[in-house]
C-alpha cells in the first residue's frame, strides 16, 4: 500500500483507522479504494440554540457524519454526551458502514450526535435540542439519503421529536427518516430488544462453538442500558447466570446471579432509568469499572467506548468477551486480551442486531404494514447466527482473530459496490 494513512489523536477514529487499514493490507485492496474508504463522504458540524427552562438560551454542538453511501443511504443513531465530537462520529459511521455491511442489508454508515450532558436536561430541554438538531441537519437527511437511530442516551422519545420536526418542515408524514420509533408512531414491535437479543443470540452461538452450556455460564453485562438490559434479559432467559450488571450508579456484583427481571423493574421505576438504590439477597455495591473484573465465564461491554483498556485488560477474569458497545475495548487492551488467549466477537457484529431491526422497522415503514413480534424476531435470529457464523468460519479458516475476520468481509463488500458504481465524472 503506497498510500499516506490517516492517523487521529482520538484513540476512537485511530483505532478505527488503523484497522481499516490493517485489513486494507491483508486483502490487497487497491489505493484508490483505500483512500475513498479511509474518509467520510460528508462530515457537517451545527450549532444548536436551545431556550432552557429558566429562560436562557445555551448553544450546544452537533454532529453527523456520512461515511459511506455506497451501499445505500447513510445509516447509524445519534448519541447525546458530553464527550461526543465530530471525530468520535467519523469514527463509528465508519464501523456502522462495516456493520451494515457485514451484515448484508442494504446501507452505509453514518452516525451523529450532540455534545451534552443529558441527564443535566430537562425532558422539555430535550425536546426542544432534538427538535433543533433535526431542523439544522434536515438537508442531509431522508428515508433514501441518512437515516438516523437511538445511540447512548437517545431513544424512542427522541426519534418521534425528529420525525415529526422533519415532517412538519417537509409538510408531509417522513416515517422512514429515522428508526428506533414508538410502536405507536410508525415503530416496529422488536426494535428496543433487537440489540441486546443480537448480543445474547452471539453469546449463545459461542458458547455452542466452544461447547460450553449456556446453562450456568456466568456472564457480566457492563452497562445496563437498552443494549445491556435486553442481552441479559435474554441470556437469563436461557440459563446464563447474569454475575455482575453496572451503570452510571456503580457495579452491582452478585455471584449466585442477579435477578434481571428485578434490575429491568428496577430502573423503568427509577425517574432516570438508572439502577442507584438497586438491592437484592447476596448484593455486593462494587465500583463501576471494577465489574469488568469480577469471575465470570463471558463480558459483555454494553456500556461506552474504551471501557477495556491498558490499566485494567491484564485482570479480566472472563474467557470471552462479546463486544456489546461500539469500540468498548482499546486496541492495546485487544493485545493484552489476545495475549492471554481471550477470544473477543467484534462489536460491528455482535451489536449489529440493532441495525438489523432498524432495517426491518425502515422496510415496514416504506410499505406502511407491521410485523408481529415474532415475525421480527423470526428473522433476526437467524440473520444473527449467519453472520457470526460468516465470521467465525471465516477466522478459522484463515487463522485470524475475529476482528480482523469481520473487517476482511465487511470492506470487501463495500469496496466492490464502490468499483461497480464508481467516481463519477
Ligand atoms: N446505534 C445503533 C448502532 O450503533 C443502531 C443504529 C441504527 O439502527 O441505525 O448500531
Amino acid at each position: 500500500m503506497s498510500v499516506k494513512k490517516r492517523t487521529s489523536k482520538n484513540v476512537l477514529l485511530d483505532t478505527a483507522l488503523n484497522n481499516f487499514y490493517g485489513a486494507a493490507d491483508e486483502m490487497g485492496l487497491e489505493d484508490d479504494l483505500v483512500e475513498i474508504l479511509s474518509r467520510p463522504e460528508r462530515s457537517i458540524i451545527v450549532s444548536l440554540p436551545v431556550v432552557m427552562d429558566d429562560g436562557s438560551v445555551r448553544v450546544f454542538e452537533g454532529y453527523r457524519v456520512q461515511h459511506s453511501t455506497a451501499l445505500g443511504p447513510a445509516k447509524g443513531g445519534f448519541r447525546y454526551h458530553p464527550d461526543v465530537d465530530i471525530e468520535e462520529c467519523e469514527a463509528l459511521g465508519s464501523l456502522m458502514t462495516w456493520k451494515c455491511s457485514l451484515a448484508g442489508i442494504p446501507y452505509g454508515g453514518g452516525k451523529g450526535g450532540v455534545s451534552c450532558d443529558p441527564l443535566e436536561l430537562s425532558t422539555a430541554e430535550r425536546e426542544r435540542l432534538t427538535r433543533t438538531f433535526a431542523a439544522r441537519i434536515s438537508p442531509i437527511i431522508g428515508e433514501w439519503t441518512d437515516i438516523p437511530a437511538p445511540d447512548v442516551n437517545t431513544g424512542a422519545p427522541e426519534m418521534v421529536w425528529f420525525m415529526d420536526t422533519i415532517s412538519k418542515m417537509r409538510g408531509r408524514l417522513e416515517p422512514g427518516v429515522v428508526t428506533g420509533k414508538p410502536i405507536s408512531i410508525w415503530g416496529s414491535r422488536g426494535r428496543t430488544a433487537a440489540t441486546g437479543l443480537g448480543v445474547a443470540t452471539c453469546v449463545r452461538e459461542l458458547l455452542k462453538t466452544v461447547k460450553m452450556d449456556v446453562k450456568g455460564t456466568r456472564v457480566i453485562v457492563q452497562g445496563f442500558g437498552n443494549v445491556g438490559t435486553y442481552a441479559a434479559l435474554s441470556m437469563s432467559q436461557s440459563g446464563a447466570k447474569i454475575v455482575g450488571i453496572s451503570d452510571v450508579t456503580g457495579g452491582y456484583h452478585a455471584p449466585d446471579g442477579i435477578d434481571v427481571q428485578k434490575a429491568f423493574g428496577h430502573i423503568n421505576s427509577h425517574p432516570k432509568k438508572l439502577l442507584e438504590g438497586y438491592s437484592q439477597p447476596g448484593l455486593q455495591k462494587i465500583p463501576g469499572d471494577d465489574i469488568l473484573l469480577v469471575d465470570a465465564d463471558v463480558l459483555t461491554p454494553c456500556a461506552l467506548e474504551g471501557a477495556v483498556n491498558a490499566r485494567n485488560a491484564a485482570s479480566i477474569k472472563a474467557k470471552y468477551i462479546v463486544e456489546g458497545a461500539n469500540g468498548p475495548i482499546t486496541p492495546d487492551a485487544d493485545e493484552i486480551l489476545s495475549s492471554k488467549n481471550i477470544l473477543v466477537v467484534p462489536d460491528f457484529l455482535a451489536n449489529s442486531g440493532g441495525v438489523i431491526g432498524s432495517y426491518f422497522e425502515w422496510v415496514q415503514n416504506l410499505n406502511g404494514f407491521f410485523w408481529t413480534e415474532e415475525e421480527y424476531n423470526s428473522r433476526l435470529i437467524p440473520i444473527m447466527t449467519d453472520n457470526f457464523y460468516r465470521v467465525w468460519n471465516y477466522s478459522q479458516t484463515h487463522e485470524v482473530k475475529m476482528r480482523r475476520a469481520a473487517f476482511l468481509v465487511a470492506i470487501k463488500r463495500v469496496a466492490d459496490a464502490v468499483k461497480m458504481r464508481g467516481t463519477f465524472l
